[in-house]
Parts: C-alpha cells; structure tokens; sequence
C-alpha cells in the first residue's frame, strides 16, 4: 500500500491502522491496557519518543502520520522485553517490525534513515555471503549515510583483536540461507532496495 493510499484509508477507516497491524502481525493492539510495563522494560525506550505504550496508542489512535515520523521502532534491538512483560501478551516487538515494515512498503522516509540503511546493507551482506562481512557493511552504511570515516577510530583495535578481516568469508551452503532470506522477503512484500554496491 502506497503513503496515498495508506493515507486515504486512514480517512475512510477509524480503525485502518490497528486493523493492517493486525493482519500482518496477527497482534490486536486494541487489546492495549496502557498499563506501561513494556516502556518500563524496554532498553530502548528512556532515549526515543513514542514510548512503546504510546506507540501502542498512536496505532489506536489511527495516527499513521505521528508513526511515519517515530524513532522507536527503528531502534527497537527487538529483545522482546516488552512481549516477555505484556500482561495481554501482545507480541509488541512483532508490531515494531510491523511498523518498520509499513513505512517502507508505503515509500515513506524513515524517521532514522542511517538505522533503515544499516538493516539494508546488513540483509544484503548475509545474502551475499551467508553471514555478515562485518568491513563491508560498516564501509557500506558510512558511504550510504554519507559519513565515510564513521567509526574509523574503531579499526584499528579491532584488526589488531582479529575481529575485523578485510575479506568476506562465505558459509558453504550461502545460496540456502539467500533463498531463505528471498523467500522471508517475498512473504513480508517488502520493497527491494536500491542496487548492491560493489563489495556486499
Ligand atoms: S523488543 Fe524493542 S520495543 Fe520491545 S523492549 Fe526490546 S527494544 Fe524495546
Ligand atoms: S505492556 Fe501490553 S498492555 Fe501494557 S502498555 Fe504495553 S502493550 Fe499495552
């Protein structure tokens, strides 16, 4: 569903929002009891606005357009705290990755860009090889972002560690773990992204 679309349904529908969430995640959010355990439990949450409570209210609330600007959810590390803590056991991280899917499917841009840039480079490095080539997707992200020495002092420490190598190494059986991710990608109807740059 294109943003005009989305937003032309959230003017017909009171209730488009939570009604979509529920059909892609399964989780009915109107189940909310605004009780706050998951914001009380969530790493995440003292750094961003919405909270995921308030989150869960803005769905209720039919604000498509308050979410489309919202940080929480690209920073979600997806711990699953919050659904550990949910008294109605809403699986709340499942609506985050949700949220994150429908402002990509609906062109929006991403309230954190650099954080939709690293999930990009991050997925196309495990397609390419299999596992991430931690080098290529930090020197990806940082050219994407536009802040090419991002980091940097953190090199060194890390070559002289071995933790850091200048060469992808694939897994053997790479092309399994590609269609996985092709076949997750078909399923969730996410958009493809911009083309692989040289060395993902
Ligand atoms: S899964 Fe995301 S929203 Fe939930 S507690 Fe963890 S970081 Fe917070
Ligand atoms: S823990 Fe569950 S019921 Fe409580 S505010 Fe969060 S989503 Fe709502």
């Amino acid at each position: 569903m294109t943003e005009h679309e989305s937003t032309a349904e959230q003017e017909r529908n009171p209730h488009a929002l939570r009604e979509r969430i529920l059909a892609l995640s399964g989780e009915d959010v109107g189940r909310c009891i605004q009780c706050g355990k998951c914001t009380a439990g969530c790493p995440v949450a003292p750094d961003v606005q919405p909270t995921p409570n308030q989150v869960m209210q803005l769905i209720r609330m039919n604000d498509l357009e308050t979410l489309m600007g919202a940080s929480m959810f690209w920073y979600c590390s997806s711990c699953q705290t919050c659904t550990a803590r949910c008294p109605m056991e809403i699986d709340i991280e499942a609506v985050m990755n949700t949220l994150r899917r429908l402002v990509l499917e609906a062109g929006g841009e991403p309230a954190e860009k650099d954080v939709a840039t690293l999930n990009k480079v991050f997925l196309r490095s495990l397609r390419a090889h299999g596992r991430i080539f931690e080098f290529g997707v930090v020197m990806n992200r940082n050219l994407r972002t536009g802040k090419p020495l991002r980091d940097a002092m953190l090199g060194p420490a890390m070559f002289g560690k071995g933790k850091l190598g200048l060469r992808p190494h694939n897994v053997r059986q790479r092309k399994k773990i590609k269609r996985i991710i092709e076949k997750a990608r078909r399923f969730e109807r996410v958009e493809p992204g911009p083309p692989d740059a040289p060395g993902e």
